[in-house]
């Protein structure tokens, strides 16, 4: 695909309510509703007709996010008998979804983008100039993608059904969703998609996750600094916060960035973001932050169209791997642990599942119960891949432990490493030995204080990492 400018391909929200530039001194962003609500998508879907014999489905699937609706639509293009359970399976996705084209690209995918940035670029510090990233980075149509997926899905029979699953009960060969309005829908498996906040995972180690939180709004504005052929992934400057120096102590300890995705002079989505805190930054001092930057880049908003609070637990063990409940998405560990992205991995993990789902539910080799589970589970976490994951928790345990300057230094030495490594980094697709090289790589680009962090900072989760690395092998 070659892209040599922003293409912007949705057009600017429509006006819902008469705009108020933001002047006083006193007031911010913040006072602004926002305008508009995502869209509730347009296609015909099959519902589930409580009449028919409750054992009818090969797999019930929780959850209409990314990870639901792909896997669902490529398990009924399999020949499977699938049913998707949601509370609201036509509505608009809230999330602003952004990812790196080629990873829509190599899935077919690349049309769902409603914006491209032919170049993203990194600001380590204030008045230097930004490492430019020379990867195509986009924003994900949310419509455009829902209705591609959910097409896939009616398309090839899937049932739908308008509920909350409530709980989910295991007999030896089958599953039992019990939904909300109390509908029953069986199944040989159970899917669960519902993200990152689900009851139906279990685990069996302690959940240590760090969490990105990150406030963003989609905002016109009367201008902004922003170059239109750049999207911002990460601007690590904070002179902003000479103007309220009560705020810099914390942003030394726990620092934020700006990711900022410009679509034209005036309309930008900001997001002030904290890359990963453990226990969580307060969600109020990451506005204050970001109230404090726009005003120092003069950014004076008009008219914040969405706004979106962003939560996401990141590391952490995985789940107990084989569990009764098989999980994707967000609920799977499938969400990058030292950055937060997800929906790429996501959607790349479905087809492999799917094809275990279609050899094991779609013979007649009635391989079902807890050999099933088994299989499936293994065909999305193979050894190798829990073993990669264990070196992307290690980034995070490191991320962790620096402070602003650390981080910096970090990212400094990150982004000159050849491209095949950080970009490779950033979408899990490197094997173990490659991220040992990475490593290996990374601590020579590294400058001398940086190196002093790594050997000074990092010991226990490096120890922590070749542990569990051991025990996997055993
Ligand atoms: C604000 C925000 C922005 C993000 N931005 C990015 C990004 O730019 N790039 C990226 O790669 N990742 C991003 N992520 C991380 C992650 O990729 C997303 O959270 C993604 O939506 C996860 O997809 P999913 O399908 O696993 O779950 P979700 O998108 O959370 O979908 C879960 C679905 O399950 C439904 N559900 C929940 N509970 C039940 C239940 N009990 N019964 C039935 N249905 C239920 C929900 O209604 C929802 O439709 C972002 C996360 C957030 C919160």
């Amino acid at each position: 695909m070659m892209i040599s400018s922003l293409h912007l391909l949705s057009p600017i929200p429509p006006k819902k309510t008469p705009t108020t530039t933001i002047r006083s001194s006193h007031s911010s962003f913040l006072d602004l509703t926002p305008t508009s609500r995502p869209e509730p998508v347009n296609v015909d879907i099959r519902l589930h007709s409580q009449s028919k014999p409750a054992s009818d489905y090969d797999t019930v699937v929780i959850g209409c996010g990314p990870a639901g609706l792909r896997i669902a639509g490529l398990a009924a293009a399999r020949g499977l008998r699938v049913c998707c359970v949601d509370p609201d399976p036509l509505s608009g996705w809230r999330n602003n979804y952004g990812s790196w084209v080629d990873e829509f690209a190599e899935l077919g995918l690349d049309d769902c983008f409603d914006a491209i940035w032919p170049r993203a670029t990194v600001v380590i510090r204030d008045g230097g100039k930004g490492k430019d990233l020379d990867r195509p980075y986009g924003r994900v149509g949310r419509k455009e993608m829902k209705v591609r997926l959910m097409e896939k899905c009616a398309d090839n029979g899937v049932a739908f059904h308008k509920a909350k699953a409530w709980t989910v009960d295991h007999q030896e060969f089958r599953s039992e969703v019990r939904c909300s309005d109390g509908c029953d829908i069986r199944a040989s498996l159970v899917i669960d998609a519902s993200g990152f906040t689900s009851p139906f995972m279990e685990y069996d180690k302690p959940r240590d996750s760090g969490f990105q939180i990150a406030h963003g709004i989609l905002a016109e504005v009367e201008s902004h600094p922003f170059d239109l052929d750049k999207m911002v992934l990460m601007d690590w400057s904070d002179s902003h916060l000479d103007n309220e120096p009560y705020l810099r102590p914390n942003n030394e300890k726990i620092s934020t960035f700006l990711y900022a995705m410009p679509f034209d002079s005036n309309l930008v989505f900001l997001e002030e973001t904290s890359l990963v805190s453990r226990p969580v930054l307060s969600y109020t001092e990451i506005k204050k932050r970001m109230v404090a930057r726009l005003r120092h880049l003069g950014i004076k908003v008009k008219r914040v169209i969405e706004d979106e609070k962003c939560l996401i637990p990141m590391g952490g063990p995985l789940p107990m791997i084989p569990q009764s409940v098989m999980g994707m998405g967000g609920t799977a560990g499938l969400v990058h642990p030292a950055t937060g992205y997800s929906v790429a991995r996501g959607l790349r993990a479905a087809p492999i599942v799917a094809d275990a789902m279609a050899e094991l539910l779609g013979s007649t080799r009635m391989v079902r119960g807890r050999q099933l589970q088994q299989r499936i589970w293994s065909s999305l976490w193979t050894a190798e891949m829990k073993g990669e994951r264990e070196f992307y928790r290690f980034g995070m345990e490191t991320l962790l432990k620096m402070d602003l300057e650390g981080t910096r230094r970090f990212f400094d030495a990150f982004f000159d490493l050849e491209p095949r490594y950080w970009q490779g980094f950033l979408s899990t697709r490197l094997s173990l030995s490659e991220l040992a090289s990475l490593c290996l790589s990374l601590f020579g680009h590294a400058s001398n204080s940086s190196r002093l962090d790594i050997v000074t900072k990092c010991p226990a989760p490096l120890a922590r990492m070749v542990g569990n690395l051991a025990l996997q092998a055993v």
